[in-house]
């Protein structure tokens, strides 16, 4: 049986948009992930909190057969928060503050069971913390990573270590261009799959994705939402159904990596309805049936 491994935040995040406002709503870079995928796949995941994270957040992962067994409850210590922010066409997060919290001090020991995991996901996260958790798990048949702009700025010599680790690289247009230099999304992605990755998936928001590997390139629109209520998240479901779909098949090959951004596409565009977490907790394998198959009519020009 294939399984999932994921590291990432888990984090409480207070978010401003043009359609509104919350405060301290569940979030984190391994919550989304680990429900995206779990359409798919067993996901178990390793992380920290602080004793400020209640039972009801933990069982929204344990509820959905998500091994937590892995996360790690500091007492006296504070859950990660991130507060953000989105102006203009939404198109990029700004970051107002993060507090690491927990994170600062965090040693990820992988539960014996979690160790020989077939595919790791190290979903956004410090680097380092990223690379400890891949030493840890003895024979992985696929490695993935996602990254943001702050560790691009503050942890270059790791990130470069982790590139050549890894199989599949999940990173935003506009951080795909500053880690290479380079103005232009083709060019960009060319440079990383000299890095180390086999595949990456550069992100576009409202724009989709650009997917490329050695053998080819491919570009697949966002599903069109009518109202953006919140971005945050959206990177992380589409990497979570995306990794999902690659661990339930069991294969990585382009036609697979394509078919994969069609069900990361389709799930992404529940999580940007409503702010936080909220809708894509609520979103049923019918509604994603439903919507998937929408998707490739609305981008099928082969009439
Ligand atoms: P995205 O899918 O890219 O919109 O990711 C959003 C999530 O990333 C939020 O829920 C945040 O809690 C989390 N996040 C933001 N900054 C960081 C960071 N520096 N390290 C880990 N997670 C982060």
């Amino acid at each position: 049986m294939s399984e999932i491994l994921v590291v990432g935040s888990l984090a409480y995040d207070s978010i401003k948009s043009p359609e509104g406002e919350v405060a301290k709503s569940l979030g984190g870079s391994s919550n989304f992930f680990s429900v995206a995928a779990k359409h798919y796949a067993p996901v178990r995941v390793v992380g920290v909190v602080g004793d400020d994270y209640s039972e009801s957040d933990l069982n929204v992962l344990k509820n959905r057969g998500i091994d937590v067994s892995g996360i790690q409850k500091v007492s006296g210590g504070k859950t990660f928060h991130w507060q953000g922010k989105y102006e203009g066409d939404l198109s990029e997060a700004v970051t107002l503050k993060t507090d690491l919290n927990v994170f600062e001090t965090f040693n990820p020991e992988l539960p014996a069971a979690y160790r020989t995991s077939s595919h790791v996901f190290l979903a956004n996260i410090d680097p380092e913390l990223q690379l400890k958790v891949l030493e840890q798990v003895e024979k992985p048949k696929l490695v993935a990573a996602d990254t943001m702009n702050l560790w691009i700025n503050i942890k270059r010599p790791v990130l470069d270590r982790l590139f050549s680790k890894i199989d599949l690289l999940f990173i935003n247009e506009g951080e795909a261009k500053m880690i290479t230099k380079q103005q232009n999304a083709i060019a960009a992605s060319e440079e990383i799959l000299k890095m180390g990755p086999k595949a990456v998936m550069i992100k576009r928001g409202e724009y989709g994705v650009l997917l490329r590997a050695a053998d080819g390139i491919a570009v697949l629109p966002a599903f069109p939402v009518p109202r953006v209520f919140d971005p945050t998240g959206a990177g992380d479901s589409f990497a979570g159904a995306f990794y999902g779909y690659l661990c339930q098949q069991g294969k990585s090959d382009f036609n697979t990596l394509k078919t994969a951004c069609v069900h990361g596409t389709t799930m992404a565009s529940f999580t940007v309805e409503k702010f936080g977490m909220s809708r894509l907790l609520e979103v049923t394998p019918a509604e994603l049936e439903t919507r998937r198959k929408k998707l490739l009519e609305v981008a099928n020009f082969s009439l």
